[in-house]
């Protein structure tokens, strides 16, 4: 909506109010309600047991446990946070991954290169964890507010004079709150005023009346053990303290709140000690202390009977195989000028690389199609990589040589040879797409005992082959299956932890609800993901319907049969497998994916892909 003017969008606000109005009658009063809305980032399903986590696990039990949920591939931690924000795949809010290379996109803005700002920041991948990154980004001589291509859920909440306040792990919070500014004096980016509101992330706090009391008070940084447990624990108190007052107030007079409590665990302490570690398990225990507080004070405040909670993680996690640097095996292998060179551009993403390939260096389709032939070539023969999504449709590109439009029978396909077009998994935005989105391969059912663990042998890919490194991951205590290969900075080694692939282990994560308005001991069995939490919310608070700029909706659906009185039977589950085959110099590549279909949605279960000599029996 922040193309609207306020004229027009209270006029529209107001035609919908009375459209709406008789439907909000006829069902339980949504008025007043609070949703708090818990992240447990990185959270795998298997690690909630009775034991490690004896308050998700009494939630899970009381209230909804969602059996089939899933993660928005890449599964990184911004796409994510910005499914759950928007309700939408990066086809609509344009966010791809936690490493992106924005030139292409702010390079075509006019005085754009003469912005040193702009072209130190952006000019090469940048890392999106960083609320003053995320700032400069939307700000006006960037994407001037357009960083999502819908509002967020929070910015809906305003718009209905409700109470926000998200809190936790920087990077995230910024998305359910995309214009936050933290100069802003009460204004946010675009200059519009931001009320009943409070944000903190590790990186920056407002309104300015608390900000530097709740900054002076932000524990470090731990270095050993559970990292961040101080964290997130003072984030879980500014929810306690702080935001369930102004909530509940908020609710008395009939406003929605939302509070969202983003925590780094067990994500960061998975990713250091790896899968099935001491601190690990210690670091799942450490969120589920805070769950215990939060409904503590749900309870205590006397609010239960308004407040629907629900716990959600964005993404699962695998072990990593190993570590594979593919920008520098481009450069050896002729396909990219440099390690820095701007020809082709290599974001990594921990178990995805997004590859990007340059307007000026490769000018017409005919040579844009030829070097993302030869680097998909090279990619998909190595044991490595997982499937590729490309761009273009195949059904939509002309030849290589440029004549002919090819007759595809599958619609899935991508214009490079074995790779699958974006648009079939939710994924092809015309303004944002990278050229390629490469999965690196997981095998779900492996184990970790050969990986986790100081004493196990860590090895490395990159330009000179495969070189051996120190393991630093801590001691395994319990196996854990999921592995994967992944790119990302030295300091991650063999045996540590990674997600970002669209594997199994990786696309299938946490989520579960209870409160006034979810169903009583239910299992939902029907697939649901990251994008449906924000139509969920927007049903339980009983908000307005979400209308972005251009038209742009929600492409998630509210999870209505988990909700009291909701709708119980949503459709007909549908499956699909889609392959896309590719055949180099004596080997056959078969790239599979499982995705599963509700209504207008689709979801990706699995991928995995087969190398066979070429002529071997099948
Ligand atoms: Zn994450
Ligand atoms: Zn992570």
């Amino acid at each position: 909506m922040n193309r609207l003017c306020p004229i027009v969008v209270a006029a529209l606000a107001g035609l919908l109010t009375i459209a709406v109005a008789p439907l909000r009658a006829a069902q339980d009063p949504p008025r007043g309600r609070i949703f708090v809305l818990m992240i447990w980032d990185g959270l795998r399903p298997d690690s909630v047991t009775q034991r490690d986590t004896p308050n998700l696990y009494r939630l899970e039990r009381e209230g909804v446990r969602f059996d089939r949920h899933h993660s928005i591939f890449p599964t990184v931690t911004m796409a994510n946070a910005a499914a759950m924000a928007t309700g939408t795949t990066p086809e609509i809010n344009g966010l791809y991954a936690d490493s992106l290379f924005w030139w292409p996109v702010l390079g075509q803005r006019p005085g754009a290169e003469k912005s040193k700002t702009l072209v130190t920041m952006f000019g090469v991948p940048a890392f999106m964890e960083s609320t003053a990154t995320l700032e400069a980004l939307n700000a006006p001589d960037a994407l001037a507010g357009h960083l999502l291509g819908i509002d967020s859920i929070a910015q809906e909440v305003e718009r209905e004079g409700g109470y926000i306040a998200v809190l936790g792990k920087q990077g995230p919070t910024f998305l359910f709150d995309d214009r936050f500014n933290t100069a802003g004096a009460g204004k946010d980016l675009l200059g519009e005023p931001h009320r009943d509101y409070l944000f903190a992330s590790d990186d920056a706090a407002a309104p300015a009346t608390v900000a530097s009391e709740i900054m002076n008070a932000m524990p470090s940084s731990e270095t050993s053990g559970v990292l961040d447990r101080a964290r997130d624990a003072y984030f879980t108190r500014l929810a306690t303290d702080r935001a369930l007052p102004a909530a509940k107030q908020a609710a008395g007079q009939g406003r929605p709140a939302l509070i969202v409590l983003w925590q780094h665990n067990p994500d960061i302490t998975q990713h250091m000690s790896g899968l099935g570690t001491a601190p690990a398990i210690e670091s799942v225990a450490a969120d589920d202390d805070n769950l215990g507080r939060l409904r503590a004070a749900v309870d205590s405040d006397g609010i239960a009977d308004r407040t629907d909670l629900m716990v959600v993680s964005d993404h699962g996690f695998a072990s990593i195989r190993m570590r594979v640097n593919v920008a520098g095996m481009l450069v050896s292998a002729g396909l990219k000028k440099s390690l820095k060179s701007t020809d082709v551009v290599v974001a990594p993403n921990g178990g995805a690389d997004l590859v990007y390939v340059s307007q000026a260096d490769f000018k017409d389709d005919a040579a844009r199609h030829a070097i993302l032939q030869k680097i998909v070539n090279f990619a998909a023969a190595q044991e490595w990589c997982g499937p590729i999504f490309c761009r273009d449709l195949a059904a939509i590109t002309s030849s290589p040589r440029g004549r002919r439009r090819r007759i595809i029978s599958k619609p899935f396909l991508g214009a490079i040879d074995g790779t699958f077009a974006q648009a079939a998994v939710g994924l092809y935005n015309a303004d944002r797409s990278p050229d390629l989105i490469i999965s690196f391969d997981e095998n779900p059912d492996e184990d970790n005992r050969h990986l986790t663990g100081p004493e196990n042998p860590a090895f490395a890919i990159n330009n000179n082959g495969q070189q051996s490194v120190p393991n630093q991951s801590a001691p395994l205590v319990r196996p854990v299956k999921g592995v994967i290969y992944a790119d990302l900075s030295a300091r991650f080694t063999t045996g540590m932890g990674m997600h970002g692939a669209a594997g199994a282990r990786e696309l299938h994560n946490y989520c579960a609800a209870f409160g006034p308005d979810f169903r009583r001991n239910y299992v939902d069995l029907y697939p649901t993901s990251n994008a449906d939490v924000t139509p969920t919310i927007v049903q339980t608070l009983g908000l307005l319907p979400n209308i972005g700029a251009g038209g742009a909706a929600p492409t998630g659906r509210a999870m209505t049969e988990s909700l009291t009185g909701g709708q119980r039977y949503p459709g007909a589950v549908r499956t699909q497998t889609m392959t896309a085959q590719l055949e180099l110099q004596g080997v056959q590549v078969i790239s599979t994916l499982h995705m599963t279909s509700l209504g207008g949605e689709s979801y990706l279960d699995s991928s995995s892909v087969q190398r066979k000599p070429l002529g071997s029996s099948p």
